[in-house]
C-alpha cells in the first residue's frame, strides 16, 4: 500500500470542504453523478470511433446505493474507469478544471457561494463524509485500484479486485452533530429528491438500492 500527501493547493481546499458551514452539502450528489455521467460519455465516444468497442446504452448506468446501519452511500458507474495512475493524477490534486484554481483563498473564505454556481467536483465528498473510498478499473485493464482518503491527511492506494470496468466510490457519511444533520443522506427519499433537484437532466438511468447490513 503506497500512503501520500496531498499537494498543498489540494489539501486546502479539502480543509475547506470538511471545516465547511456551507448550507448546501447536498450538492455533493451532483458532483459525484456528474463525473459518473462524465466516465460513461467518456465510453460512449470512444465507442463511435472504436469499431472494436460497442456501446449497448442498456449497460451503461449509474447506481446509488444506501446501507442506513452500516452509514455508507455508494455511487458507482459503468463509465471508462481510472487506472492507478490516473486516480493519483485525478484524485490527488485540485481539479484543473474546477473553478477553484481561478480563485483567491480570500474569495473563497467571502464567497462561498461560487459552491452552489459552480462545480466544486469530487472533494465536495468530504462535506458529508468521513472517509472516501474509490475503487476503479479502467477500460482496457484487468487490474484494479483503491484510493482512499480521510481528507487532510492524505490518501492511500493499494491493488485489488473489482469485476466490471467502472468506478465504484463508497462515502462513509459523518455522525450527526449539534448543529449538523447527515442522516439526511442516508434517507431514501431525501437522496431522490437530491436527484431530481439537481441531476434530472443525465442522459444515463440513475437506479437505487438499499442494501440492510
Ligand atoms: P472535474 O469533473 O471538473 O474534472 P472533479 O473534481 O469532479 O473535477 O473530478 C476530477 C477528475 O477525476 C475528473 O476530471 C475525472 O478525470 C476523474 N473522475 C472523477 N470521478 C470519476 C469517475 N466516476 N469515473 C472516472 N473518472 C472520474
Ligand atoms: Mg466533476
Amino acid at each position: 500500500m503506497t500512503v501520500k500527501q496531498f499537494q498543498a493547493e489540494s489539501k486546502r481546499l479539502l480543509d475547506l470542504m470538511v471545516n465547511s458551514i456551507y448550507t448546501h452539502k447536498e450538492i455533493f450528489l451532483r458532483e459525484l453523478i456528474s463525473n459518473a455521467s462524465d466516465a460513461i460519455d467518456k465510453i460512449y465516444y470512444k465507442a463511435l470511433t472504436d469499431e472494436a468497442l460497442n456501446f449497448n446504452k442498456e449497460d451503461y448506468f449509474i447506481k446509488v446505493e444506501v446501507d442506513k446501519l452500516a452509514r455508507l452511500l455508494k455511487i458507482s458507474d459503468t463509465g471508462i474507469g481510472m487506472t492507478r495512475e490516473e486516480l493519483e493524477e485525478n484524485l490527488g490534486v485540485i481539479a484543473k478544471s474546477g473553478s477553484f484554481a481561478f480563485k483567491k483563498e480570500t474569495e473563497l473564505k467571502e464567497g462561498f457561494d461560487i459552491i452552489g454556481q459552480f462545480g466544486v467536483g469530487f472533494y465536495s465528498a468530504f462535506m458529508v463524509s468521513d472517509v472516501v473510498t474509490v475503487t476503479s478499473r479502467a477500460l482496457g485493464s484487468d487490474e484494479a485500484y483503491k484510493w482512499e482518503s480521510k481528507g487532510a491527511d492524505g490518501y492511500t492506494i493499494e491493488s485489488c479486485s473489482k469485476e466490471n470496468v467502472g468506478t465504484e466510490i463508497v462515502l462513509k457519511i459523518k455522525e450527526n452533530t449539534a448543529d449538523e444533520n447527515y442522516d439526511e443522506f442516508l434517507e431514501e427519499y431525501r437522496l431522490k429528491s437530491i436527484i431530481k433537484k439537481y441531476s434530472d437532466f443525465i442522459r444515463y438511468p440513475i437506479k437505487m438500492e438499499l442494501i440492510k447490513s
